[in-house]
């Protein structure tokens, strides 16, 4: 970052301090990864001078032909990836995915059904927040009181009763392996479209660890930037012609102007990653590593969300400790342990404060930590929660500065970024 740190020393310094943070933390934000130095360098490329409105070989300005090899290869290894017919390589994030995806199907005053945000669905799956609720009529569904997973038997009945146009399976706290083939018959049933987003666990699908949504669903839309470990943004696959038609009209011009060219070549260095042998073994890492994770807390005395995981992330109720996830995000970010605070399943506290925290273990996993590791962190997380003293999460000194020094420990035998 030379050039950088000569032209603009403000924003240098900006960059040289998170890149610290990153690299002297524990990173356990379950939708955040760490791109390989490759994908960096397609992001930071003078591919984000072009301007591409269109498709390849169909584009609304001159000089798009090696750009137009960029987003072929970005499709084609997408497809293979994901078994699809179709790929739409351009949403600029996970919600434009979901956005586009939405009006290639439905009109504003039609009715979606997704998971409801505080048992674990998305903002876009019909929040009153967010477009998707204020377009759509929603209709939402949560997870069962006792077992704390999808009960597909009141999915059904709700689907009956309202008829929705589109029914989206998928979510960004939920732990388990959905259904999509009861989702599918549901959908069926009552003539809805099926959408699966498979944002979160997109890498363990591309692993052929978690079913294959594209095998189900009428449309699949995804985040790059999770578990598949590629640049921040969106992609939708399809295996229906008619409906690639109406998606490419919905990303382009339907929701979004020209497409980032720098960040679609970097998707395609990403694919191209994930299509090798030892993709896989690191999304079996990244199960293993959550679910040994998840023992190691409940082991120590907390309870985690539906009694384990299937997947890279687990919900941990902190009722047991007796702190808020409020309390418990601030106190371990004090000792450079990130996570998020999340409601979870039959919530007394507001979203804001919420009973407990998302733990997700892609990121440490990329580092390269493994099941010694997950002990160490869980004895960490613990020594922190024990000593929350208020709500604002604060603690005695001596136990931040005893928890970050073993975080920095650790962090430095698994460094990241070398050659930066
Ligand atoms: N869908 C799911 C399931 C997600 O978890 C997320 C992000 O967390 C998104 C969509 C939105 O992605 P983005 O933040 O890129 O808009």
């Amino acid at each position: 970052w030379e050039k950088l740190m000569k032209n603009d020393p403000e924003a240098f310094d900006i960059l040289s301090k998170e890149l610290s943070r990153q690299e002297e933390g524990i990173e356990l934000i379950a939708s955040e990864n760490f791109v390989s130095a490759a994908v960096m360098e397609a992001m930071g490329s003078i591919l984000t001078n072009k301007y591409a409105e269109g498709y390849p070989k169909k584009r609304y300005y001159g000089g798009c032909k090696h750009v137009d090899l960029a987003e072929n290869l970005a499709r084609e290894r997408v497809k293979k990836l994901f078994d699809a017919k179709f790929a739409n390589v351009q949403p600029h994030s996970g919600s434009q995915a979901n956005m586009a995806a939405y009006l290639a199907v439905a009109k504003p005053g039609d009715t979606i059904m997704g998971m409801s945000l505080s048992h674990g669905g998305h903002l876009t799956h019909g929040s009153p927040v967010n477009f998707s609720g204020k377009l759509f009529n929603v209709i939402s569904y949560g997870v069962d009181p006792v077992t704390e997973m999808i009960d597909y038997d009141v999915v059904e009945k709700l689907a009956l009763e309202n008829k929705p146009r589109i029914i989206i399976a998928g979510g960004s706290a939920y732990s388990r392996i959905i259904d999509f083939k009861r989702f599918r018959e549901i959908a069926d049933k009552v003539g809805a479209y099926l959408i699966v987003d498979m944002a979160h666990f997109a890498g363990l699908v591309a692993a052929g660890l978690y079913p294959n949504p594209v095998d189900f669903a009428h449309i699949v839309t995804s985040t790059t930037h999770k578990t598949l470990r590629g640049p921040r943004g969106g992609l939708i696959l399809t295996n229906d012609e008619e409906l690639a038609k109406a998606i490419d009209k919905s990303v382009f011009p339907g929701t979004q102007g020209g497409p980032l060219m720098h960040v679609i070549l970097a998707k395609a260095v990403a694919f191209g990653e994930a299509l090798k042998d030892d993709f896989k073994e690191y999304q079996q890492n990244i199960i293993s590593n959550a679910k040994t994770l998840a023992r190691e807390l409940e082991e120590r005395g907390l309870r985690i969300v539906s009694g384990g995981t299937d997947t890279h992330l687990f919900l941990v109720d902190l009722n047991p400790k007796g702190v808020t996830g409020k309390a418990a995000e601030k106190a371990l970010e004090r000792a450079d342990i990130t996570v998020n605070k999340n409601t979870i399943p039959k919530e007394t506290r507001s979203p804001f404060v919420t009973s407990g925290i998302r733990i997700g273990t892609p990121a440490v996993t990329t580092r390269g930590m493994g099941r010694n590791e997950m002990g160490i962190i869980a004895d960490l997380i613990v020594r922190i929660l024990d000593s929350i003293e208020d709500e604002k999460g604060n603690l005695p000194q001596e136990v931040i500065e005893g928890v970050s020094r073993e975080v920095h420990e650790l962090t430095t035998r698994f460094p990241l970024y070398k050659d930066l």
